[in-house]
């Protein structure tokens, strides 16, 4: 009698492990594409995901249209990096959908029921974790890109830094070329035949659009605050997610920005590779 008393206990314990598994409680890592780097780019796209977050409504309020095709963008865009410069950048992306939860919010935004919670931190301490590596390792500085979807003009990228502010220390550094000039990452990209707005004028003159300006992640993790990388929000028009030469260009633009600012990381990158 007790051992089928145990047995049955046994068998409910595994049950509800399964259900466990079988995701009907969220488990926030699965949500969340993250990995680690070698080179001092980190990209981030908190928009291009569609999977559901499980016992989480829909969001009532704020945007909830996907980015689409960022995922795959910032995917060639890595694989072009590494292609280039021989070594992987840091990588965070959400599985989810905005639908459920915006990545590129403050939290009293990009939410609305508590079990959204897990999902969004685990988001943002991947970011934040890679960050702080970055800063140790690079000490001469990393880029941050955020990368977005616009349904404006279908062929225009939106460069969005605050003007300037979530780029402060490489302005500090380098100046304004090294955010508008030709080896920039939207000059390079103005380069190879690419619309960028603002027209890598000096920053702030024109100001960037006020809808692609720079939100919440780039202002958080931005070299404005003391704990930050320099970064930058690009906003890409539809046209450009969907040609597979973009994402090659960016991984080419990106890679002639680091090998003009920030030669002496990526080739310590090199000697410790060549170990
Ligand atoms: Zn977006």
């Amino acid at each position: 009698m007790q051992n089928t008393a145990s047995f049955v206990r046994i068998f409910l314990l595994l049950l509800l492990t399964v259900i466990h598994r079988l995701g009907f409680t969220a488990d926030p890592d699965s949500l969340i594409l993250t990995r680690p780097g070698n080179l001092p780019i980190l990209l981030t796209v908190p928009h291009g995901g569609a999977s559901t977050v499980p016992n989480v409504p829909l969001r009532n309020s704020g945007t909830t249209v996907t980015d689409a095709y960022t995922l795959e963008t910032a995917e060639a865009v890595a694989k072009q990096l590494e292609r280039a410069l021989g070594a992987k950048p840091y990588f965070v992306a959400a599985r989810f959908s905005r639908k459920y939860i915006d990545a590129n919010r403050a939290a009293a935004e990009a939410y609305e029921a508590p079990a959204a919670k897990p999902v969004y931190d685990a988001y943002h301490r991947e970011i934040a974790r890679y960050v702080a590596e970055l800063r140790q390792r690079f000490p001469q500085g990393a880029l941050l890109l955020d990368i977005h979807g616009h349904g404006d003009a279908p062929d225009v990228v939106h460069r969005g830094t605050r003007n300037g502010a979530t780029v402060a220390a490489l302005l500090r550094r380098h100046g304004n070329a090294a955010l508008t000039g030709p080896d920039s990452v939207p000059g390079a990209l103005a380069g190879r035949g690419y619309r960028v707005f603002p027209p890598n004028t000096p920053p702030g003159n024109p100001p960037e659009h006020r809808g692609y300006n720079g939100g919440h992640t780039v202002h958080l993790y931005g070299s404005g605050g003391p704990a930050g990388i320099d970064a930058i929000q690009l906003e890409l028009g539809r046209a450009l997610r969907t040609d597979a030469r973009f994402g090659v260009a960016l991984g080419d633009a990106i890679t002639v920005f680091c090998r003009a600012y920030l030669a002496g990381e990526v080739a310590a990158v090199g000697a410790s590779r060549a170990d």
